[in-house]
């Protein structure tokens, strides 16, 4: 598939906003939806809606089978080695949530460790402040340095023999550089540790194969890999997965309840408790089928990365020799220019980016910065509108000095 094609399968590309076509480049926060998966979405609204593995009729069955093939298209995808291993939530952030409590109540004990990178999105260091507050555990962090790279040289020595767990993202939300999970897997592996991974980045720009990453989890957003919002997974490896309890109680989880006592269902259903996303969840297959399709994206990212790096008083953090090891993901600080002054001036001229903390405050502190601005480009972002992205820049820092 031709950028040109794959740009006319998402109808938002075709907006504009203040009479400027739209430059959307905010794709990792969310991205834009093909129409294979609007089709999808409507098509199950429409005509095939009825309540999940529950009721004998007809289109409870459709639906069923429309949400569990899902569950064996993305087991597939990201070579699970059994389906049942992948449990759908709502998010990057529920799968955490989730994981975070169901770990601590079956792995962590009063006076464990646990590490996280510095790096991290809020979604994955909250969930573990709160389960680490509850099971009276502490967390350690693995540092970056100046450049964005996670110092994993530097985690032999922070692993105690009470630390319980490693979890890093895939791929930063801020830096876009690719972390070495394998070589973390490896190390966890060594001490006996579990490894999760924040995979919300990392399954946009990576062809993800949890085995051959060899992490116990992994968590990533349907919402950033062009499918439906309010879905998501949660992988996890079946025999740790058996071990902990559910995180939510209600419909479909059980096997029995009784006033005594309640038994869980097998996986996946153990996890996924009440009413599923009927509509969005099957969404995942088109988003998959169009991530296959997708050309490279390789010539705008270098483009993109060292146009910005030749911006006086601009700083990009996340930089890389290997741009095989960076995605295209550049946030950047400007001298004496605010980002959010910056980000309200390019949005007049039609380009969408993000300016803030972007969910990340430590690294922010580690930097000293009160925010940035990033661009993140997806496949369908042409050069020209990285060239018009980079001169609007330009453009809107001589604005403000
Ligand atoms: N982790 C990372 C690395 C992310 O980029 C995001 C989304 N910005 C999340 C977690 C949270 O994802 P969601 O909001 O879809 O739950």
């Amino acid at each position: 598939m031709t950028t040109e094609e794959l740009r006319s399968c998402f109808p938002q590309l075709k907006r504009s906003v203040y009479g400027k076509p739209l430059v959307y480049l905010d794709n990792a926060a969310t991205s834009l939806r093909p129409q294979s998966v609007i089709d999808r979405w409507d098509e199950i609204s429409a005509n095939g809606t009825a309540n999940l593995h529950r009721a004998v009729h007809h289109i409870a069955a459709e639906a069923t089978e429309a949400y569990e093939n899902a569950r064996k298209v993305v087991g597939e995808y990201i070579n699970s080695p059994e389906t049942e291993e992948v449990i759908f939530t709502s998010g990057t952030t529920h799968a955490i949530n989730l994981a975070a409590f169901s770990i601590g109540e079956a792995f962590i004990k009063e006076g464990d460790e646990i590490i996280l990178g510095e790096g991290e999105h809020h979604s994955n260091i909250v969930p573990w402040q709160m389960m680490c507050r509850r099971k009276r555990a502490s967390i350690r962090v693995l540092p970056v340095d100046e450049n964005g790279r996670l110092q994993v040289e530097k985690l032999d020595a922070l692993i105690s023999p009470r630390t319980r767990l490693v979890s890093v993202a895939h791929i930063s939300n801020v830096l876009g550089l690719v972390n070495p999970v394998k070589s973390i897997a490896d190390i966890c592996c060594k001490h006996r540790i579990l490894l999760f991974v924040d995979g919300a980045q990392g399954v946009v720009h990576q062809k993800v194969d949890v085995q051959a990453l060899g992490c116990d989890f992994y968590a990533f957003s349907g919402h950033k890999m062009y499918s439906a919002p309010g879905t998501g997974v949660l992988w996890g490896k079946r025999e740790l997965l058996e071990e902990m309890p559910p995180m939510f109680g209600g419909g479909e989880m059980i096997e029995t309840v009784k006033w005594e006592k309640s038994t869980w269902a097998p996986l996946p259903r153990k996890f996924e408790a009440g009413t599923q996303n009927i509509s969005g969840t099957p969404c995942l297959i088109p988003a998959i089928e169009i991530i296959k399709e997708m050309p490279k994206d390789d010539d705008v990212k270098a483009y993109v990365y060292e146009e910005l790096q030749k911006i006086d008083g601009l700083r990009l953090f996340g930089t890389s020799h290997d741009l095989s090891l960076k995605a295209p993901v550049f946030s950047f600080y400007v001298e004496h220019a605010h980002h959010e002054d910056l980000a309200l001036i390019l949005d007049k001229m039609g380009i969408a980016l993000r300016s803030g903390q972007m969910c990340a405050e430590p690294l922010m502190d580690r930097y000293g910065v009160s925010g940035m601005l990033r661009a993140s480009f997806a496949p369908y972002n042409t050069m020209q509108e990285a060239e018009y992205f980079l001169s609007s820049l330009c453009k809107a820092i001589s604005m403000l000095k």
